[in-house]
């Protein structure tokens, strides 16, 4: 198939929804890692066509549900110094332990929303007598464009921009989760587009490792089903093996110029996540010799820490253990007008995606 159509094709689709049920004997858990897929599943009423033996668990794949609560209290402290914070659009709804910074910049603090962090490098450009911050957020997929900012700044020497780093890394997530004593996980869809940036050659070993099958898979309904059916077929059959069913997009070794970007400014250290709690080795920390470009030692806020919102079981929902219908304020304290949690704001959120578009049956 040439065109992305032909992906969302509804005939095709329920020709695989049919073969799907034909092949499923036995029940299976499958978690879809990326709130893209989370979002395609629900939006296109495939969770209600799936066999009712097939379970879809939705991962911790949401950039904005991951970060966690002190990180977006540390933007906001910024913004009250007087930095010119700069950030993708979905994170400044987030709320933080007192507000969020959509709510800082309303009182006055200068928050920027940027579709490019380069657009960062050149605002600090213009205004030498001010520090600009950048909220480095997101999974493997963001890192790149984020690193390329500071080696820009580096060659044109602007040294009033730093980046606030809260990137994370999906297969030591992955890990965490399969270690998990309650975790029910039969196979997993690993997301699509991680893999056209890293390769997929991190996943050889956790297949071998867990005895797991995983399906590198795409967003639309047909690969969705697609990489379902692959999972499915590998269960029934007892097997186990890293398939890969996002081949037009993902390359065996990945972007290996993307990787070297990465790699030039970033070493991989431990990171916290939002209701998971800190994971060994599982997000990137800028490298000793691009400290000066970290916000959080240069602004001296390292130590801001902050307890998550007791009635939010975002952390369960992310590891797969609770559904958005299961938490107690999901539709009525918790709204996306309202939101309590980051789930519940980010459009790859697995609570706000549910609350758009299910309708209480799945
Ligand atoms: S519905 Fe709201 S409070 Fe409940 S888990 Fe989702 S984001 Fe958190």
């Amino acid at each position: 198939m040439k065109y992305l159509s032909e992906y969302r094709n509804l005939e095709a689709t329920k020709t695989l929804l049919n073969e799907l049920h034909k092949i499923t004997t036995k029940p299976w858990n499958i978690m879809e890692i990326c709130g893209g897929q989370t979002h395609g599943l629900v939006k296109n009423g495939i969770l209600e066509l799936l066999p009712e033996n097939v379970r879809m668990i939705h991962g911790p794949g949401c950039p904005v549900c991951v970060t966690p609560l002190n990180l977006i209290d540390k933007a906001i402290e910024l913004l009250e110094q007087g930095v010119i914070v700069c950030s993708f659009g979905d994170m400044i709804r987030v709320p933080g332990s007192k507000k969020s910074l959509l709510e800082a910049k309303a009182l006055g603090g200068d928050l920027r929303i940027l579709y490019s962090p380069i657009e960062a490098v050149s605002i600090a450009k213009n205004n030498p007598d001010k520090e600009v911050v950048f909220f480095a957020v997101g999974f493997e997929t963001t890192a790149p464009a984020n690193a390329l900012s500071v080696l820009h700044a580096e060659k044109e020497g602007v040294e009033n921009y730093s980046i606030l780093v809260s990137h994370v890394l999906v297969p030591p997530a992955m890990e965490a989760i399969l270690d998990d004593e309650l975790c029910t996980i039969d196979g997993f869809l690993a997301a699509g587009h991680v893999c056209a940036i890293m390769g997929i050659q991190e996943y050889y070993p956790l297949v071998e490792k867990y005895k797991i099958p995983m399906v590198v898979t795409g967003f639309e309904p047909l690969d969705l089903v697609q990489g379902i059916y692959m999972t499915v077929k590998q269960l029934e059959a007892g097997k186990y093996k890293l398939e890969n069913q996002y081949a037009r997009a993902v390359k065996e070794e990945g972007n290996t110029s993307a990787i070297n970007v990465i790699k030039t400014i970033f070493e991989v250290g431990s990171r916290e996540w939002r209701g998971i709690g800190e994971i060994p080795n599982s997000g990137y920390v800028l490298k000793e010799a691009y400290k000066k470009y970290d916000a959080e030692t240069k602004f001296g806020i390292e130590n801001i820490k902050v307890p998550e919102n007791s009635k939010c079981i975002a952390g369960e929902i992310l590891r797969g253990i609770k559904k958005p219908h299961d938490c107690s304020e999901f539709g009525k304290t918790c709204k996306p007008s309202n939101p309590l949690g980051a789930p519940m704001v980010s459009s790859e959120g697995a609570c706000a995606a549910y609350y758009h578009f299910s309708n209480n049956t799945i």
